[in-house]
C-alpha cells in the first residue's frame, strides 16, 4: 500500500470533525461474511446443502418469500444465524475509536444487511442500512407496514429444518427478512427511511466531515454513488477499482482491515510524536 496515500488519508482523518463511514460488502469480507444479497461468495460461505445454481438464483429474487417461503427461510435463517455468530473484525473497532475522538462522531451508511456495525458497538441511531437488515422481519405479502426485530427467531429452525417459519403477527402468513432482494417491490422501506432522516439531521452539524468509503464495488454502486454525492473529502478503500476522478480523494488499494490498520499505525505514530 502506497505510503504517501496512507499519510494523506491520516491527514484527512485528523482534520475532520465528523466521519461518514460508507461501507459495502468488502467491509464484511474480512469478518468472513459474504454479501448476503448478491455476491457468489454467499453460496460457498454458507455451504448450502443441495443447492443448485438455479435454486440459488431464485433465492435472490424478492418473490422467493411468497413462492417458496420454507426454502427461502431455511436459507436466510441460516444466514441470520451466521451473522449472529460472527465477530466483527478489528477494523470496526479502529473506526469506532477514531469516531470517538471527533466532535460529531460518526454516521454509518452501509449496504450490508449483516448488522456488523451494531455488533461492533456503533449506535443504532447512527447507522443507515440502505438495503435493510437481516436482523429485522416484515410480512412477506406485506399486509401491513410493520417491521420487527428478528430476536425471537432462533437458529433451531435451521438446525432442525423444522416446520416452524417466522410468521406475520397480523395476518399469520410467512414473514421475511426486511432487506432488499432483486425485483422486490414487497420490501418495506420505512425503517431505512427513518434512518435516512436521522442521517440528514445529523449531517447539518459537522463543518469538516470526511467520508471513508470501504469495500464498495462498481457492480452494485449504491454506496459509491452515495459517498460521491456528498462532495466532501473522500478516503476510498477497496481491493479493486479504487481510482476516483475527483480531487480531494485518497485511494487505498487493499482489503478493509489491512488499509485501516495501516492508517491506524500512521495515526498512532503521529500521536506518539506529539505526546512523546
Ligand atoms: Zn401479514
Amino acid at each position: 500500500m502506497n505510503a504517501h496515500e496512507i499519510h494523506r488519508a491520516a491527514d484527512l482523518i485528523a482534520d475532520a470533525d465528523a466521519l461518514i463511514i460508507a461501507a459495502g460488502a468488502g467491509m464484511s469480507v474480512d469478518s468472513g461474511l459474504p454479501d448476503f444479497r448478491g455476491s457468489r461468495g454467499v453460496w460457498t460461505a454458507l455451504d448450502t446443502p443441495g443447492a443448485t445454481e438455479d435454486g440459488l438464483r431464485e433465492l435472490l429474487q424478492g418473490r422467493c418469500f411468497t413462492a417458496n417461503p420454507r426454502k427461502a427461510m431455511q436459507f436466510y435463517g441460516h444466514a441470520l444465524d451466521v451473522c449472529r455468530r460472527t465477530t466483527p473484525h478489528q477494523g470496526y473497532g479502529l473506526l469506532l475509536e477514531w469516531a470517538r475522538k471527533k466532535t460529531h462522531g460518526a454516521f454509518v451508511y452501509t449496504s450490508n444487511v449483516d448488522g456488523q456495525f451494531q455488533a461492533a458497538g456503533f449506535a443504532e441511531t447512527r447507522i443507515l442500512e440502505c438495503h435493510g437488515s437481516i436482523h429485522h422481519f416484515q410480512c412477506a405479502r406485506p399486509c401491513s407496514p410493520q417491521i420487527w426485530p428478528a430476536t425471537g427467531f432462533d437458529k433451531s429452525m435451521h438446525a432442525a429444518y423444522s416446520t416452524l417459519l417466522p410468521r406475520c403477527p397480523r395476518c399469520g402468513g410467512p414473514a421475511r427478512p426486511n432487506f432488499l432482494l432483486f425485483s422486490d417491490p414487497a420490501w418495506l422501506v420505512s425503517r431505512t427511511n427513518a434512518q435516512r432522516l436521522r442521517m440528514e439531521v445529523w449531517r447539518g452539524a459537522p463543518e469538516r466531515p470526511l467520508v471513508i468509503e470501504i469495500g464498495a464495488g462498481l457492480a452494485l454502486p449504491t454506496v459509491r454513488m452515495f459517498s460521491e454525492s456528498l462532495r466532501i473529502p473522500l478516503v476510498r478503500i477497496n481491493t479493486h477499482d479504487v481510482q476516483a476522478a475527483r480531487a480531494n480523494t485518497v485511494s487505498l488499494q487493499g482489503t478493509a482491515l489491512e488499509a485501516l490498520r495501516h492508517i491506524e499505525r500512521e495515526l498512532s505514530r503521529r500521536f506518539a510524536c506529539q505526546h512523546g
